[in-house]
């Protein structure tokens, strides 16, 4: 009996997998250009890591892939790439030689969510982190390369959207304001809205079962709630984004969906037809407390992660031209069995030479063989006849301009390379 992937994952088949590789390509590219470095830490961790005791949203509580290994230890697949990436910092001590370690990862996250297009159980992420400092500088340096990346990939009708959870005085203020707001509303909230309501008033707001909630809707904003120091934070990371001509809008409402946000809170969202509640690209924000939780010092940072399967739907819906495959440099067309020895010598001369080439193993008759090498885009045909080989030389054939002319078995690379160079 065949065996089906699993619920919520896919597959990345041959013929799209160069799309994954140029969107990796570009996202180390322009990653590269605002000095980070990138860090990979193990998709599965103790679960301590994620399941702490001051992170209540869905995502941790109810999301994850828990498991006891054959030792008996409790881990858990990542559901997101900070805390992993904050449980190494500190593990390896970097706060020690850099006050600002600035880093970036790419890497699959496992959530178990409910499955629908750009919402999976297995899906990518790359993100940011920037820990060590607490700077609105470095606030808006996130937010202009989240920017700057989506604009570079050639993404429109993307919004930034920006607010301020606070300090944590302020974030508390509001906490208590929202518990005293919604106690009076408690009928009319979900069933876990009311546990919310005590445990955690915050992630309310972020309710996935009631969004029409007229209560939820009228509720107070963090904004509401700034102490003078977390307004004047906000307004220099602002200041920063009009230094650099960012774009963006102030959303009072956006809180994001994890527990150790404070200060920035950012997202990318696109204007996609057919995403509708997925349009969503990426976000994020400052986190001052992860750092000591995790057992390290006092120390904040500020990161953000993109999904990519997202980015690669945005990208098809809006019809960017953002990547090609490469296509064969050279197909060697080969009719006599006595033959194919000489063809695996030609092929191994032209990889030496640094040549994209591929023959024929399924012995088709000369249309097929042309049909395939069509099909991989080859712009030379290297066809090797037995007339040919008598005289030492091939037929190269140019797909496009359909010239062909002969050439000496041992200056074919040389030909090639010579004529794809023009
Ligand atoms: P989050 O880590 O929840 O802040 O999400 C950051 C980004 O990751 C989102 O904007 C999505 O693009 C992507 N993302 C989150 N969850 C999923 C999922 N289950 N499937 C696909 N992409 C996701």
């Amino acid at each position: 009996m065949a065996i089906n992937k699993v619920k919520g994952t896919y597959d990345v088949l041959p013929n799209e997998s160069y799309l994954w590789q140029a969107l990796e390509e570009k996202i180390r590219e322009i990653l590269g250009l605002y000095n980070l470095k990138e860090m990979r830490t193990p998709i599965m961790e103790y679960s301590d890591v994620f399941h702490r005791h001051t992170e209540l949203s869905d995502m941790v509580t109810k999301e994850t892939y828990d498991f006891d290994d054959r030792g008996d230890r409790k881990l858990t697949l990542r559901p997101e790439g900070t805390a992993g990436i904050i449980r190494s910092y500190v593990e390896n001590k970097l706060y020690a030689s850099q006050e600002l370690e600035k880093v970036y990862y790419i890497g699959p996250n496992f959530r178990y969510e409910r499955p629908q297009k750009g919402r999976y159980r297995q899906f990518y992420q790359f993100g940011v982190e920037a820990i060590g400092t607490i700077d609105p500088a470095l606030d808006a340096e996130m937010i202009i390369l989240a920017y700057d990346f989506i604009k570079r990939l050639g993404l429109k009708g993307v919004r930034v959207r920006i607010n301020s959870l606070g300090d944590e005085a302020s974030r508390s203020n509001y906490q208590e304001a929202l518990k005293a707001y919604f106690t009076p509303h408690i009928d009319e909230l979900c069933e876990d809205c009311k546990v919310r309501l005590t445990k955690n008033p915050l992630r309310i707001l972020d309710c996935k079962v009631d969004q029409k909630n007229e209560a939820i809707k009228n509720a107070p904003t963090p904004q509401d709630y700034l102490n003078h120091e977390s307004r004047a934070y906000f307004k220099q990371v602002l200041d920063h984004l009009n230094a650099a001509k960012i774009s963006y809008e102030i959303a009072p409402k956006l809180v994001r969906g994890l527990d150790y946000y404070s200060h920035t809170v950012f997202e990318i969202e696109a204007d996609i037809e057919g995403f509708g509640a997925q349009n969503v690209l990426g976000g994020g924000g400052r986190y001052q407390n992860l750092v000591s939780e995790l057992g390290g010092p006092d120390l904040g940072g500020i990161g953000f992660a993109f999904g990519m399967e997202r980015l690669l739907l945005a990208l098809d819906a809006e019809n960017v031209d953002f990547a090609k495959e490469r296509p064969l440099d050279a197909f060697v067309i080969v009719f006599n069995d006595d033959l194919k020895t000489v063809a695996t010598e030609i092929l191994y001369e032209l990889r030496k030479a640094n040549l994209v080439a591929d023959t024929n193993y399924t012995q088709k008759a000369f249309k097929g063989q042309l049909k395939q090498a069509l099909r991989f885009g080859a712009k030379y045909l290297v066809i090797l006849g037995e007339e040919e080989y008598q005289k030492g030389v091939v037929a190269i054939k140019n797909t496009k301009t359909e010239v062909q002319e002969e050439v000496l078995i041992p200056k074919i690379s040389k030909y090639l390379l010579e004529k794809l160079e023009k």
